[in-house]
């Protein structure tokens, strides 16, 4: 009974959790939170995208205009659960390509009034088949890291973190995959520094029915949120209408706000907030906006060169995983009868700390102090009965087990 109940708390805490998540942390996009050069490079990629919607207005592209985009995801788990698989990786592909080219289900749900705007950008996401160095990939780089959480600091994009290099970012998107605890997400500011130009992923938002990636995809095409950040601010697109504020959950009535008198929010596009399961469409003007990215001068338009899709130079047998199997402590063999063996192989921080044998009333019997990564125990002058052994080391990472002596 008492398992049960744990059980259902930790569902509940990780729901809450889920809820609890900011669906997008975006700065705002006016540079006065970067450096010069950062603000510099966003005013000139402003006045280019301007530019451009001017002398192109919203141009129908033909089928032969598809952007074909290389991504590279870079999964940096901690607990085995975060490690994603190819079927999460394929169904959130999946998620992403309908939602640009507009080929959704729920593209149906979309309000009449807003249907004549609704637009298939033409741009779709491709796991890379070749890396930087022209070696086979399968696009999907899986690592182990002693971090438990991030934050939205850019640290996951460096491998001197502990978190994963980009691959040249005038070639791929670079999409990092790890535990933001926090956030569902978050992109790169337009005009940052190259080596941290991509999409973040927390784990908790990501695969089959989640669509923090389509939202983050639009950030990193130079979208906005639609209230432009402010309070009935602007996004730079015509066709969506001004609206007061981001919107929540799942509404369905029409919200007139900002004077937006006749069509009211558009808070079924993807740059809102608006739960995953409700929102349905880009724009027109937004795909003007994204592929005003690549034209000939543009800061995306190397991307029409990119090697990444192409087939590699250099075949070799898919490198294991950058990772060790051993991603938890195993406690074997048990029930033990003379030693007990604690494998720590997956982080030697645990060495020169030290475990605590506790018997059913909590009283500590034992204390070993951990030399190796792979500790064996000398139980055996220990009466026969149920144990816990616990230790805990400086990033508040704590390890409680049972254990039986024979
Ligand atoms: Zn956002």
């Amino acid at each position: 009974m008492k398992a049960f109940t744990l059980a259902i708390f930790y569902i509940v805490l990780s729901a809450l959790q889920l809820a609890a998540q900011n669906k997008c942390f975006h700065p705002v996009q006016t540079g006065e939170n970067n450096n010069a050069i950062s603000a510099q490079n966003l005013r000139d990629i402003e006045n280019f995208t301007n530019q451009f919607i001017t002398t192109n207005g919203n141009t129908i592209v033909t089928e032969s205009n598809i952007i074909r985009i290389p991504v590279v995801f870079h999964n940096l788990y901690h607990f085995p659960e975060e490690k994603i698989t190819d079927l999460q990786v394929a169904a959130q592909l999946d998620v992403l390509n309908k939602s640009f080219r507009r080929r959704n289900a729920d593209s149906v749900n979309t309000p009449a009034h807003f249907k004549g705007v609704a637009a298939d950008i033409e741009i779709e996401f491709h796991l890379a088949t070749s890396d930087p160095r022209k070696r086979s990939t399968t696009g999907v780089n899986r690592k182990y890291t002693p971090v438990k959480v991030w934050g939205p600091d850019d640290k996951m994009k460096m491998a001197a973190e502990t978190g994963a290099d980009a691959w040249d970012t005038k070639s791929y998107l670079n999409i990092w995959v790890c535990n933001l605890e926090s956030y569902a997400g978050y992109a790169s500011v337009m005009g940052g520094p190259a080596d941290k130009d991509g999409i973040v992923i927390s784990t908790l938002a990501f695969g089959a029915g989640f669509k923090t990636i389509v939202h983050e995809a639009g950030h990193w095409l130079n979208l906005k949120h639609l209230w432009g950040d402010d309070n009935c601010g602007d996004d730079g697109v015509a066709d969506t209408p001004k609206q007061a504020s981001y919107t929540l959950g799942c509404p369905t009535e029409i919200r007139r706000t900002c004077g937006n008198t006749t069509t009211g929010d558009m808070y079924m596009n993807y740059m809102d907030f608006t739960s995953d399961e409700c929102v349905n469409l880009f724009t027109q003007g937004q795909k003007t906006r994204m592929r005003a990215l690549f034209a000939s001068g543009a800061v995306r338009n190397s991307f029409l060169s990119s090697r990444g899709l192409d087939v590699p130079l250099i075949f070799e047998s898919p490198l294991p995983d950058e990772m060790p199997t051993w991603l938890k402590p195993n406690l074997f063999p048990n029930p033990a009868t003379n030693s007990i063996t604690l494998d720590l192989s997956y982080d030697s921080r645990w060495v020169g700390k030290t475990i605590f044998i506790m018997n059913l009333s909590g009283q500590t019997v034992m204390t070993v102090l951990i030399t190796a990564k792979v500790q064996p125990i000398n139980i055996s002058g220990l009466q026969p009965g149920m144990y816990f052994l616990a230790t805990k080391k400086e990033d508040g990472e704590s390890i409680k087990q049972k254990f039986i002596k024979l």
